[in-house]
């Protein structure tokens, strides 16, 4: 088995509980997800990204009578195509009757193209892309990157009077390489064969550019129904390495979370840097602290902001000047480097799809299930069992550190002691671990933020 260099047992050993921990090691690799990785097409991704940008523009205020040109051709060419792929896929469009609002300057209908493969639960992982493009005018993203600081804000491009939401926005990257990872994995998935406990939905949404319109619709409904959705894999402008900067990186991909430290967005950025290490070892997952880059945003926001677990995949280099422009063509997409960026998320998806879900660590008076029990100075972690669980691991670290440090397997239990170790100088975490080993995200025990009553002056 492979270790990665996390942790050596020299460190533990200084440490009290080190007795029973064990090191941190990469999880055995299961040849199902081999299969699912290696079955990636970049010939297949390069069709897509060509197809998308010969719509000339997917602007969510475009045209939808041509057959050829604008959003409405090009989301039944997506319904249709996904539709193609395998049988397994239930495809539909989710419609949402936008009424005038911001940057939606007129009324419109605004379709999210959804493809359920249906698993063996009803819990849900999300793979996502917007697939609508946008041309800004003023050479793109890079005159708003270029500008002199000022203080005065300058009118929204979106909103001026005399644009043209026909002219050209081929988005190949920006975001017809997300749409065409998307696409892919629904695709490699849904002919697998491999039933996953988890339903996965492959959506390409509308509206993004406008302000994440179609996820925010979709995730307010997902909210309202109470679907119980484990993650989101948001990958928006994964597929070009040469930065405008003249700087190329064509090994690594960026991987955005959303704080707190411990909240389960970036309990997935760390899985998915876990996977990656396993099934992906040529590519490195760059893990980012923070929502997005700075006045950038995507998809995935729509969904932390309705408490949904989400993360943002970005290309390493990006070419500013190809952004929200003419200019961004398919010789801007280096599709072996997307390739890998697909691998990374079908590593990810797959593992988490086959695992059983992350235990429940709260009470319900949303209370974490941590004491000190029995001796007032150890560490005494209780949680609800996860269905399909047959072992759970524990994670901990010291308190001032990002990434878990040690780990102990324990059996299928839903209560666990690790004498004389400090609840307060050390982070806790569970993971649920299936039948075939594979582990679920890790449920981390945060302290809730204190509720102090005002002081009353007199
Ligand atoms: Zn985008």
């Amino acid at each position: 088995m492979r270790r990665l260099p996390i942790v050596l047992l020299v460190a533990l050993l200084a440490h009290p509980g080190a007795s029973i921990a064990q090191e941190i090691t990469a999880p055995a690799a299961d040849p199902r997800i081999q299969k699912i990785v290696a079955s990636i097409s970049e010939e297949r991704l390069s069709a897509l990204v060509q197809k998308l940008a010969g719509f000339g523009t997917r602007h969510t205020l475009s045209d939808t009578d041509s057959p050829t040109r604008g959003i409405g051709a090009a989301r039944q060419w997506i319904f249709d195509e996904m539709t193609r792929s395998s049988p397994r896929l239930q495809v539909s469009f989710d419609t949402h009757k936008l009424a005038r609002q911001g940057r939606i300057t007129r009324n419109v209908d605004i379709r999210n193209i959804v493809a359920l493969l249906p698993g063996k639960s009803l819990r849900r992982v999300y793979v996502t892309a917007h697939y609508d493009s946008v041309n800004i005018g003023e050479e793109g993203q890079i005159s708003a990157n270029t500008r002199a600081p000022s203080n005065t804000p300058r009118p929204d491009p979106q909103l001026r009077r005399d644009q043209d939401y026909n002219a050209d926005a081929p988005g190949a990257n920006d975001n017809g390489s997300g749409t065409a990872l998307t696409m892919e994995l629904a695709r490699v998935f849904a002919e697998s064969g491999v039933e996953f406990d988890a339903t996965l939905a492959f959506v390409l949404w509308a509206g993004e550019e406008q302000g994440l319109i179609g996820a925010r619709a979709h995730a307010m409904e997902l909210f309202k129904d109470k679907v119980p959705v484990e993650g989101d894999f948001n990958s928006d402008i994964v597929g070009n390495s040469r930065g405008g900067d003249r700087t190329t990186d064509a090994e690594s991909v960026r991987v955005y979370s959303e704080g707190p430290e411990d909240s389960m967005s970036r309990s997935l950025a760390r899985y998915i840097a876990r996977a990656a290490a396993v099934y992906v070892p040529s590519h490195k997952v760059r893990l980012m602290a923070r929502q997005d880059r700075f006045s950038r945003g995507s998809d995935h926001t729509a969904f932390t902001q309705y408490g949904f677990p989400a993360v943002a995949f970005r290309e390493s280099k990006e070419d500013f000047s190809r952004q929200h422009a003419a200019t961004d063509t398919v010789d801007g997409v280096d599709v072996r480097y997307l390739a890998q960026n697909v691998r990374v998320n079908a590593a990810a998806v797959a593992s988490l799809a086959l695992a059983p879900p992350a235990p429940v660590v709260t009470n319900p008076r949303g209370q974490m299930m941590i004491g000190r029990q029995p001796s007032g100075y150890d560490a005494n972690l209780r949680w609800n069992a996860s269905p399909g669980a047959s072992a759970y691991r524990l994670y901990w670290r010291e308190a001032w550190t990002s990434d878990w440090q040690h780990t102990q397997l324990v059996g299928n239990v839903t209560e666990f002691v690790l004498p004389k170790l400090s609840i307060d100088n050390y982070v806790f975490g569970v993971a649920a671990v299936g039948a075939g080993g594979h582990e679920s995200l890790v449920s981390a025990y945060v302290p809730p933020p204190r509720r102090d009553p005002v002081i009353k002056l007199r």
